[in-house]
């Protein structure tokens, strides 16, 4: 029987706080141990929202961990386990041959005008840059050539598992998570005689960049999955996938397109 560190994230509704206190009971009387701080496998219980959270938690321990999410809702995109099927979950950690499925990461890195040094982030679902009430212009270089101009109300660089949250909703297509490339998508682009932008969703490959270029004003929001970053003398921010994987832990697997179906189809007559 494999014994392991388990790290519980999870969010405050009752039905979580439930499943929380029975996963604490039964991890242990299966021998294994609570470790929030070095653990081998991080389980979150909520919904997709709470695994991005635990994701933001350990993200700088990616190289030895691995994530598993319990819904207390419907079935979600990070999330395999629902909250009444514990034991069996409990059961296949302590059969636990190390399975893992690992997926792209957009790695962040945000440059400053002055001599502030840059700062790194990793997103588990995507990043996004707007500007206040005014219209966002922005020049957009891919690798290190000027693509296009923006300007409307923001852009939104997601990675494939990522492509059905924000980046769905401000139409850009659902990219299937084996594929290691970063979604380019246009929030509100002004099109017309004068401004002129391509209009669609862009999929970048691995081994290239993306980079948005911003004129010296002070009130861009920056977003880094449910994290708001608002800061001043932004120059730039460079997107591209990162070295850094996410790793699950797959003990069932369950179709992408299935997924899919199920969150945004439903059941066909
Ligand atoms: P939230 O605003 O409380 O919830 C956002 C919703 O997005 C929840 O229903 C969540 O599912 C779902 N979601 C999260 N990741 C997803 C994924 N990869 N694919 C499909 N659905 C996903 O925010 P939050 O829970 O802190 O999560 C932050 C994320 O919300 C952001 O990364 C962004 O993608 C998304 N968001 C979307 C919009 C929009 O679509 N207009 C606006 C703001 C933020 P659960 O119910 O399972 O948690």
């Amino acid at each position: 029987m494999t014994v392991l560190k388990v790290a519980i994230v999870s969010n405050q509704t009752p039905k979580s706080a439930a499943a929380n206190e029975r996963l604490h009971i039964l991890l242990k009387e299966a021998g294994h141990t609570i470790d929030q701080k070095d653990p081998d496998i991080v389980i979150s219980i909520g919904g997709d929202g709470t695994l991005l959270s635990a994701f933001h938690l350990y993200n700088h321990k990616l190289d030895h961990i691995r994530f598993l999410g319990v819904h207390t809702g419907h079935l979600g995109f990070y999330t395999d386990w629902r909250d009444y099927e514990l034991e069996e979950l409990v059961e296949s950690l302590c059969r636990d041959e190390k399975q893992r499925i690992s997926y792209p990461l957009l790695d962040v890195s945000i440059r400053y005008h002055h001599e502030k040094e840059d700062r790194h982030f990793l997103a588990l679902n995507e990043s996004t840059i707007k500007r206040g009430n005014s219209t966002m212009v922005a020049d957009i270089y891919i690798k290190d050539d000027l693509f296009e101009r923006f300007r409307g109300d923001g852009v939104s660089l997601s990675t494939p598992t990522g492509s059905t949250a924000y980046n769905k909703s401000v139409g850009g297509a659902v990219l299937h998570p084996s594929i290691n490339a970063l979604q380019l998508s246009e929030i509100a682009s002004l099109n017309n005689r004068v401004y002129r932008t391509l209009g669609s969703p862009l999929i970048v490959p691995e081994k290239e960049w993306v980079t948005i270029k911003l004129p010296e004003t002070t009130d861009y929001a920056i977003t880094v999955d449910q994290i708001s970053i608002r800061e001043e003398q932004i120059d730039s921010i460079c997107y591209q996938i990162a070295k850094e994987r996410i790793q699950f832990a797959s003990y069932r697997h369950t179709h992408f397109w299935d997924r899919v179906r199920d969150a945004f189809i439903g059941e066909l007559e």
